[in-house]
């Protein structure tokens, strides 16, 4: 059997980043852990306990980030742990970025074709389980998400792949690439990966959404992670996980969260408006809960909402919570403005009900934690 044709833009990225793959270029000291492609270029590196990720998004002067080169803005993360690059941090950064600033001028910049309809393309690819340092590794079934989210954080950054593979612009949520031989290439993957925690998935997608009744992507990941000796973390806004529940109950462990941003579905329908009701996905949850599997709750953005209600809804069924402020607000000031919300959309309206919310899931029991370290809520 032949082997399919990996997609068009992992070429593009490989060229970019051949001397780190091809080990030429790999900085003294560094080990290169991983890179890709679906959201922003991206290259990660590690030396002892340090993992750094260096992502390339498309250029823009409005944005924060660590530097810009001729085509991209960069933004570098010290992963896992939440401090400053050290001088040797910085040196490795600036020795991968002198590479980049060379390579990308061969970079192609294609006509992108005049927009279209909704696109569900399957693609081919040669890499699922993308590594991230110490253990982690992380899945996107899906490239896009039908959800369609207007506050989303990747709709830029997704907008640039398809822009490097010379696609046409779509509106968020317009667009979806299926994976249809995830499964078979991390059947593959695995064979050479002892244990750790999948994450699935990184914001790019959801990994529930409406294309997955039909594919089952996700649930033939699954089937293969089973298997073996990886735990998945789920985060997702579809009770359709429901659907896969007997799976997960299958995994020693396992970790499934849901996005909850308000306790109110007529908030959902101004914010989400294609995500599913509010109280369906508290009943998943509840049954999750009800099931065995460990649960935990992202509330980010906080959107308006009852504390009380939404504390009163959500702690009884999870161990840990996420809670966290809107990022791109001025993508969705329109919503609240349209919708007499203003109040709302304030900085310190934010800060306020995050820690009104703070005290109370920690009254509850419930830990308030950014969940970059998923180990003490698999183990508990
Ligand atoms: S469900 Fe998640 S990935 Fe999909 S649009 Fe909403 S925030 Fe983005």
């Amino acid at each position: 059997m032949t082997e399919p044709a990996p997609r068009r833009l992992d070429g593009i990225a490989r060229e970019l980043l051949a001397p780190f793959l091809d080990g030429t270029a790999v900085p003294a000291g560094w080990q290169l852990v991983s890179w890709d492609c679906e959201q922003a270029i991206s290259v990660s590196f590690q030396r002892d306990d340090v993992c750094i990720a260096i992502e390339c998004e498309m250029r823009n002067e409005a944005l924060d980030c660590y530097t810009r080169t001729a085509r991209f803005n960069v933004c570098v993360d010290r992963l896992f742990e939440d401090s400053d690059l050290n001088d040797v941090d910085r040196r490795m950064v600036e020795a991968v970025l002198d590479v980049i600033r060379r390579r990308e001028v061969s970079l192609p910049d294609p006509e992108r074709p005049a927009g279209g309809g909704p696109e569900v393309r399957e693609i081919f690819v040669d890499r699922v389980l993308i590594p991230e340092g110490k253990g982690h590794y992380y899945i996107n079934p899906y490239v896009g998400c039908m959800i369609a989210c207007p506050f989303c954080y990747v709709i830029d950054r997704a907008d640039f792949s398809r822009r490097l593979e010379g696609l046409s612009q779509l509106p968020w949520g317009k667009s979806l690439d299926v994976k249809i031989n995830a499964a078979e290439v991390l059947r593959r993957e695995v064979q050479n990966v002892s244990g750790g925690i999948v994450r699935m998935s990184p914001i790019l997608t959801d990994p529930y959404q409406p294309a997955e009744k039909r594919y089952r992507i996700t649930r033939q990941c699954l089937e293969v992670l089973v298997e073996t000796e990886l735990a998945p973390v789920i985060l997702t806004r579809a009770p359709r996980i429901l659907q896969d529940l007997d799976l997960l109950r299958r995994f020693p462990r396992a970790l499934v969260g849901f996005s909850i941003p308000t306790d109110s579905d007529k908030y959902r329908k101004i914010f989400e408006p294609r995500a599913d009701a509010i109280e369906d996905r508290l009943t998943a949850l509840r049954a999750l809960h009800s099931a065995g599997v460990s649960t935990f709750a992202v509330i980010q953005p906080v959107l308006p909402m009852n504390v009380d209600r939404m504390v009163e809804n959500v702690a009884p069924f999870v161990r840990a919570v996420r809670l966290d402020r809107l990022y791109v607000g001025e993508r969705v000031h329109h919503l609240y403005d349209d919708n007499g919300l203003q109040e709302y959309r304030t900085g310190e309206w934010a800060a306020e009900t995050i820690g009104q919310l703070t005290a109370a899931f920690e009254a509850r029991g419930v830990a308030v934690e950014p969940l970059d370290n998923f180990e003490p809520l698999l183990n508990a």
